[in-house]
């Protein structure tokens, strides 16, 4: 059996559906194949979603639905005691939220399957052909699908990588971290309860519905994954590090794992892309691996659809690997240094103490922070600019509010480029014009469908958008 599709999908984990969504929305014929049979068998991972993620799905408009499914913590602790105050941020999410992955799942999946994708269970890929001008992607129990692009959205063993031949360097970082799902006796204050000492690193986050997450390892250990691990060695663990295992009981599951940092080479090999954990996996200190997947989906989905719908070529399409390649490299340099601070925790008790005592009092000097706050909450991350562009291209668009009081996110849901002018006389656009209410706004800004600035003028000029229609052909209809 062949289906023919002019995108497939691999792998329905949160990077794929929300990729398939958005191509979907975009018009695009998507088909998402996934090995699973069973949509609920999937043990979440995942339980932090940052602001800019949730900027991104505010775009979609699933943000406000996911912030009531979970609890919001406007500060968190890395490194024991330093805090990140991301309630300093100018976001309407000024917060992480703590919600399971599979609340992100879902409501994905939602929107993907009522924007017309077609999601195939137990479709296991095997084998991948790419032809000169489609991929055939053989699968394992549902036959052969055939499109223009195929997406590798398929997690850190991705099979698309593999038969795609791009390389994955990296090395094991940590080993012997155990995880589990447990019941409390009592409930900790924080949202986040976290620390390290010189008996190892321990943390425990509420999913909201009764259960918490635990995860925690005991300093210098470095038995394998398939070392067993006892409920009893985790409620050691956070005894003697948080200085209490709250009544911890009735674990739904409890495993060791060891994380790796790699990322792939290469972003595209002709009519192949890969994105999320596919792309590039890291350790879950800094919680920043699906929302840098879910990123990366929101950066891809609009020039795929735009290449595949004949409406730009394919140094769009390139553009992707150039953007998203260094938020990777990005995202595995501060998990990394996070991965590194609570493993090289002091040991002694003079150096703790006097950890203990600068941490608190660095964490209140917003400038020391304050990059910290940008980097693990997306909201910083800006992709490289063309050279004498105006300062504002490439960078994140703030929620602009707008004449007529609609925010611009959602205006967003649309998925076009919005140009937002700011009271100078602006020539004739073929794009969709809005203005911002008189002296909020100093420059023009044209935005992608991705909330980036695709391009912006102080003097809107009609030599000045000949530039931007030249650099964006793909945002005229
Ligand atoms: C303990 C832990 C905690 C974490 N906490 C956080 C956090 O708080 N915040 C955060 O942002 N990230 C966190 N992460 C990372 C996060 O879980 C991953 O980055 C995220 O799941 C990646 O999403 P993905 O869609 O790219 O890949 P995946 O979620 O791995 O999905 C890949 C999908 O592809 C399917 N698939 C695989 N091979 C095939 C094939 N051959 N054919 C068809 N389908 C296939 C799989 O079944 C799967 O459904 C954590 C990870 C761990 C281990």
């Amino acid at each position: 059996m062949t289906v023919a599709a002019d995108v497939v999908v691999v792998g329905a984990g949160p990077t794929g559906l929300l990729l398939a969504g958005d191509l979907a929305t975009a018009g695009v014929r998507v088909t998402l194949l996934e090995r699973r049979a069973d949509a609920d068998a999937h043990m979440t991972r995942s339980f932090a979603v940052h602001a800019r993620t949730l900027e991104v799905l505010d775009a979609r408009g699933l943000a406000d639905e996911l912030v009531g499914l979970g609890r919001t913590a406007p500060v968190v602790g890395v490194f024991g005691k330093l805090e990140l105050h991301l309630h300093r941020l100018r976001t309407r999410y000024p917060f992480v939220l703590i919600t399971p992955q599979y609340h992100v799942e879902a409501l994905l999946e939602r929107r993907a399957l009522a924007a017309g994708v077609r999601i195939v269970r137990g479709a296991d890929v095997v084998a991948l052909r790419q032809r000169p001008d489609r991929v055939e992607v053989e699968t394992a129990g549902a036959g052969v699908h055939e499109a223009a692009y195929a997406v590798g959205c398929d997690g850190v063993r991705s099979t698309v990588r593999r038969l795609t031949g791009i390389g994955f360097p990296g090395r094991s970082v940590v080993r012997s971290v155990m995880l589990a799902d447990v019941r409390l006796k009592e409930v900790p204050a924080d949202a986040v309860t976290t620390n390290s000492n010189a008996y190892g690193f321990a943390s425990l986050v509420p999913f909201g519905d009764g259960w918490y997450r635990a995860i925690g390892r005991i300093a210098g250990d470095e038995r394998p994954d398939d070392a067993p691990v006892a409920a009893e060695e985790l409620a050691v663990l956070l005894r003697r590090v948080l200085g209490s295992d709250y009544g911890m009981h009735d674990p739904r599951w409890i495993s060791r794992f060891h994380s790796d940092e790699r990322q792939a080479v290469r972003y595209r090999q002709g009519r192949v892309l890969l994105a999320g954990d596919a792309a590039h996996v890291h350790s879950p200190a800094g919680g920043m691996g699906m929302n840098t997947g879910l990123q990366d989906a929101a950066n891809l989905g609009w020039k795929l659809a735009a290449v595949v719908r004949g409406r730009a070529g394919q140094p769009l399409l390139d553009s992707y690997e150039r953007e998203r390649h260094p938020v990777g490299r990005q995202a595995l340099r501060v998990s990394g240094a996070i991965t590194r601070g609570v493993l090289n925790a002091p040991r002694s008790g003079p150096a703790r103490r006097l950890r203990d005592t600068a941490l608190p009092v660095v964490s209140r000097f917003s400038s020391v922070t304050a990059l910290g706050e940008r980097l693990l909450s997306g909201i910083g991350i800006a992709y490289p600019a063309p050279r004498g562009s105006h300062p504002l291209t490439s960078r994140r668009v703030p929620d602009l509010r707008l004449a007529g009081g609609r925010r611009l996110y959602e205006v967003l849901r649309g998925g076009t480029f919005v140009l937002v002018t700011h009271g100078r006389p602006v020539p004739e656009t073929p794009w969709l014009r809005l203005a911002a209410p008189a002296g909020s706004l100093r420059t023009t800004l044209l935005v992608r469908p991705d909330a980036h600035i695709a391009w912006a003028a102080d003097d809107p000029t009609g030599a000045a958008l000949r530039t931007a229609l030249d650099r964006w052909p793909v945002a005229a209809p």
